[in-house]
């Protein structure tokens, strides 16, 4: 039986809700729109939705063809195709008056493409609709297919981001159908294609990895031409998740942050709440200032 850990003060946080917070609830229900903000029930959404103006949107369905043991999005038969999907996240883009907006998709393994093409028309329906937004797409590796890839990056996002999620010798354990090396791959090809678009990528921590994983993971990045990294502690969302082998300090956190700077990253976020798209506003600017 695994044991439960008890979590730390750092990570109890309050959640308030005001007017405006519950205003873009109810526009998302409206619309028929997800995101990662609610449904992962992020800690940080007063922050990101309200003085950040940061979202992060799920698209093509709440339901993914993968079941990772860290996550807590919903396994099964994918929702059917939205075309008209794309056209509602811009018009809440604009409605949410956001600076940043970061598209994930849930791993559609049963779609040609991924899902390629309709984020990539997402992308470029909210360059139309509010140009002033950047726009970060966080997919899946979409089958690792260089094709989809193509059709991503020439939509032209401001950040392509891809989670390596966790150490080498946990991404078995912990990740559904990915592998460390493709991800990798994914994110050096993305480069390739389009080097003047930053990269990013996200670990976890708390999963049973050690201090040298960890340092290793900064090294294939950085040895893939990736830009910005972001790590942050697991949390486990259900019983039924993997579970936390150890919450790090704010302290640790804080010597992960430098060892990675040290290491070339143009932008690091590290911190017990840090997540994938946390501060992504402000990585837009490091990154394009390198
Ligand atoms: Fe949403 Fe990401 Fe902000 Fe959390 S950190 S509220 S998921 S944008
Ligand atoms: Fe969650 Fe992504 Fe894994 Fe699907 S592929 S279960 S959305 S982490």
């Amino acid at each position: 039986k695994e044991e439960h850990m008890r979590k730390p003060d750092w990570l109890k946080i309050k959640l308030n809700t005001n007017d405006e917070y519950r205003g873009l609830k109810k526009m998302m229900r409206e619309k028929n729109l997800h995101t990662v903000c609610e449904e992962a029930r992020c800690p940080n959404i007063h922050e990101c939705w309200g003085e950040r103006r940061t979202a992060t949107f799920m698209i093509l369905g709440d339901i993914c063809t993968r079941a990772c043991r860290f996550c807590a999005v919903k396994t099964g038969l994918p929702n059917e195709l939205d075309l008209q999907e794309p056209e509602r996240v811009a018009d809440s883009v604009v409605l949410m008056n956001l600076k940043h907006v970061v598209i994930t998709v849930v791993a559609r393994d049963d779609l040609k493409d991924g899902g390629a093409s309709v984020l990539a028309e997402t992308v470029r329906a909210i360059r139309r609709k509010s140009p002033q937004t950047s726009v970060e797409v966080l997919p899946s590796d979409m089958g690792g297919i260089e094709e989809n890839l193509q059709i991503l990056m020439d939509a032209k996002p401001d950040i392509l981001n891809h989670n390596i999620e966790t150490v080498r010798s946990l991404t078995k354990r912990v990740r559904a159908r990915a592998t460390y090396d493709r991800s990798l791959e994914f994110l050096r090809r993305s480069k390739e294609m389009q080097p003047e678009i930053p990269t990013k990528s996200s670990l976890m921590i708390g999963l049973g990895e050690t201090e040298e994983e960890i340092i290793e993971v900064m090294d294939d990045l950085r040895a893939n031409n990736v830009d910005i990294m972001t790590i942050g502690q697991y949390l486990q969302p259900t019983k039924k998740h993997i579970a936390v082998k150890k919450y790090y300090s704010p302290l640790e956190f804080g010597k992960l942050r430098k060892i990675a700077m040290d290491k070339g990253f143009s932008h690091c976020e590290a911190g017990p709440l840090v997540r994938s798209s946390y501060h992504a506003d402000e990585q837009v600017n490091a990154a394009t200032k390198q």
